[in-house]
């Protein structure tokens, strides 16, 4: 692996590689963090806390964090939250007696960590580059010890790369069966991107310590924000169309996309996401997100229209009337000649 992909792969927070980007700019600011305060450590740490982009670690946290270290079969240092890890070696145990092989590509990663490497980005790459492929410090879940990288191992090589261990649906299969007898559960769904913020990892695992709850939020195939009541959520249509200009899985990444960008709009809950059609790919469109984009040269560009309800109490009323239903809400993505889509821009008005 390249150690600049390395870096952002350890991260799994990061991520170029990952289906979440953020935007460069649009019309209306989406409101920022969350409005609750987090919660005080005073004891041990609370094995069900939620730490997503609305959510972050709790306080007192990393003080109560007790963690193992270890080596993994690349030669990494991976540190993981003691009871986790535990977990995770006999459901590894489990795994081998089936002849499944994984390992841990990351773990726990320290705000401080986060910090550091927001920081080389943004020296490196500029800020806008740095906030669109590092997490911000204190929202990820790595923070917690308790979410856990795996990669697999097969016929005796090691499958680290996020594109390439998603070739193998059918070991995850047995791998996410085995999850709740353990105390885990999967973290990012196919298709609830909107809710994690994060499109389909199935690497990305998070510990629960409790059995049952793993089990249903399992059976049930719900998320663990949805178990927690922590999102408002209702039927979601998703309507790609038809293009002649983009495939439908180039559609569905691009929905992927917003609906990670929309998952830090908290309280907001959406109804349904259409691609608006071929007719939207203009060189005029295009002069205008290059215009936002600061000096990226995007090539072509895709439009999408939401329908999505605004929060009804504690919402930011700068940004959102509150208990709102609001209908044909623009999304502009685009794309360079070489890079996948990206949220320009967003709100009415074009
Ligand atoms: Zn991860």
């Amino acid at each position: 692996m390249k150690k600049i992909l390395m870096i952002l792969v350890t991260l799994c927070l990061a991520v170029a590689v990952s289906a979440c980007g953020g935007s460069k700019s649009g019309e209306q600011a989406a409101p920022s963090g969350s409005g609750t305060a987090p919660e005080t450590v005073t004891s041990g740490i609370d094995y069900m806390a939620l730490v997503n982009k609305l959510n972050p670690l709790p306080d007192g946290w990393e003080e109560a964090l007790e963690t193992v270290h270890f080596t993994n079969t690349v030669g990494d240092d991976v540190e993981v939250e003691k009871k986790a890890y535990d977990a995770y070696l006999e459901m590894k145990a489990e795994l081998e007696n089936e002849g499944v092989f994984v390992d841990l590509d990351s773990a726990r990663r320290s705000v401080a960590d986060q910090e550091r490497i927001m920081n080389d980005f943004t020296e490196k790459y500029g800020i806008d580059y740095a906030l669109k492929t590092v997490a911000k410090p204190g929202y990820s879940e790595h923070h917690t010890g308790l979410a856990l990288d795996l990669y697999l191992i097969v016929d005796g090589k090691d499958i680290v790369e996020n594109e390439d261990m998603i070739q193998y649906p059918e070991i995850w299969s047995k791998i996410h069966a085995k999850l709740a007898d353990y105390g885990f559960i999967l973290r990012y769904l196919d298709g609830r991107e909107h809710i994690t913020g994060y499109g389909y990892e199935p690497w990305h695992i998070r510990y629960i310590d409790d059995v049952d709850v793993a089990k249903e939020i399992m059976e049930k195939d719900i998320t663990f924000e949805e178990y927690l009541g922590a999102v408002k959520t209702g039927d979601v249509t998703i309507d790609l169309g038809s293009s002649e200009l983009y495939t439908q899985d180039e559609l569905k990444e691009a929905a992927v996309q917003i609906k990670c960008q929309f998952a830090g709009w908290e309280g907001c809950e959406l109804h349904s996401l259409r691609y608006a059609g071929d007719e939207n790919n203009t060189e005029e469109n295009i002069q205008w997100l290059n215009e936002l984009g600061s000096g990226t040269e995007y090539v072509q560009c895709a439009k999408f229209l939401m329908d999505f309800h605004s929060p009804t109490e504690g919402s930011d009323s700068e940004t959102w009337k509150p208990d709102e239903e609001y209908k044909d809400y623009s999304w502009w993505l685009a794309r360079t000649a070489d890079g996948g889509f990206e949220v320009v821009s967003w709100g009415f008005g074009r």
